[in-house]
């Protein structure tokens, strides 16, 4: 039996990929690595549609973000950090752990964040230096409107906008340098496809220019650090070589497809997933649901435990439960990055298969047939 992953964090590698990361390692003070490096430096500013640094930091993606705190903020500073879910949470203790004043805006689960709700918030609080989004939140597979919102915020305040992208970059369009955005983050095992590592943050000049000003103490984390030796396709620490080359065949991969279709992809393949869940009767967790992964309520009567086993066990699928009180109550499927119309297909199948063990009552194969229907352009 075949072994499927359909998490969002980490996901499939391409078997491209895994060959280059397989080749001997080379050395990162050489000419050699900097060509790697400036390839992959160019084709980053092309997946985040920007003209401005995207620099590559070795850690996971929180890491990422991570540095963009401390290097950009000074205790007692006060941002607005918008909680929809865990990463929205995250971005909620992290900063206080710095020292940092956080305004919290909470959204319900599954929920996406209001328009109305995020001017409240600026006009109570001038003064603030960032405000924090979740571009698309994982644990509830909910995607929030970056576009409209940072708009909103550039008419309201000068906070910078800052994104958590991370499984939004290569899902949902991005355009950092169109829309407005001075901080973008993203890691490498999600939409970019390669093995957990790496981070990349892209910055706009407003961003730069804070991280001359910024007080908080940092060292590893030191964007301009990073950004001077990103001038050089260089980095200032010895980086995860192997997945900066990964990176490069990963990006490859991406432009020749185009940015532009595979976000179309990311979007079909959802919808896809969407209906073919909902034709077995299941129903949708999110109402503003992500390209990247699609959080389903498990119907009555069918155990989370016994549902993932089965699914695991009989068809070699790994998908992903539901996070803290949702734990039990939902189940979530990843189509972010390596994947296409048959592996949505598959992923239906398999559903089907593990729920007709589970006592789940619909009608064999109309899943499929819905998920089909939307690949083929008839849903
Ligand atoms: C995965 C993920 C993170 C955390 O990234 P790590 O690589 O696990 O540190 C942050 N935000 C979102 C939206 C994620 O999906």
């Amino acid at each position: 039996m075949k072994k499927r992953l359909f998490t969002p964090g980490p996901t499939p590698v391409p078997e491209t990929v895994m060959l280059r990361m397989a080749e001997p390692i080379i050395h990162h003070r050489n000419p050699e690595f900097a060509e790697v490096m400036k390839r992959v430096n160019r084709n980053l500013k092309y997946v985040f549609q920007t003209e401005q640094p995207v620099l590559t930091l070795t850690c996971s993606g929180t890491g990422g973000v991570e540095s963009t705190f401390v290097s950009l903020f000074s205790p007692g500073d006060a941002i607005i950090s918008v909680n929809g879910g865990k990463f929205g949470e995250r971005w909620v203790k992290m900063p206080q752990a710095f020292g940092l004043n956080v305004v919290e805006v909470k959204v319900p689960w599954g929920t996406a964040l209001q328009p109305g709700q995020l001017l409240d918030v600026l006009k109570k609080n001038p003064g603030v230096k960032a405000v924090y989004l979740v571009h698309s939140e994982t644990s509830t597979g909910t995607a929030t409107d970056v576009k409209e919102m940072a708009k909103l915020i550039h008419a309201n305040s000068n906070a910078l906008v800052c994104v958590d992208g991370i499984t939004a970059v290569g899902a949902h369009e991005m355009r950092f340098d169109a829309w407005g955005i001075d901080v973008c983050v993203t890691g490498s095992q999600k939409g970019l496809m390669i093995p957990p590592g790496l981070a990349f943050v892209a910055l706009s000049p407003r961003a730069i220019d804070m991280m001359q000003i910024s007080r908080l103490p940092r060292f590893y984390f030191d964007l301009r650090k990073a950004l001077k030796s990103y001038e050089k396709d260089d980095t200032p620490w010895t980086p995860a070589i192997s997945l900066i080359v990964g990176v490069d065949a990963a990006l490859e991969m991406i432009r020749a497809e185009g940015i532009e279709n595979v976000w179309k992809r990311h979007e079909r393949l959802a919808r896809a997933l969407r209906a073919g869940v909902t034709a077995v009767g299941l129903k949708l967790f999110s109402n503003s649901p992500s390209f990247a992964v699609t959080p389903v309520w498990l119907p009555e009567g069918v155990e989370w435990k016994a549902f993932n086993k089965t699914l695991k066990l009989d068809n070699g699928i790994t998908i992903a439960g539901g996070q803290d009180e949702y734990a039990g109550k939902i189940f979530r499927v990843s189509h972010l990055g390596y994947y296409d119309d048959l592996d949505m297909v598959t992923v239906m199948a398999a559903l089907e298969r593990t729920l007709a063990t589970q006592n789940h009552r619909f009608a064999p194969g109309s899943g499929v047939t819905a998920v089909q229907s939307v690949l083929l352009g008839r849903g």
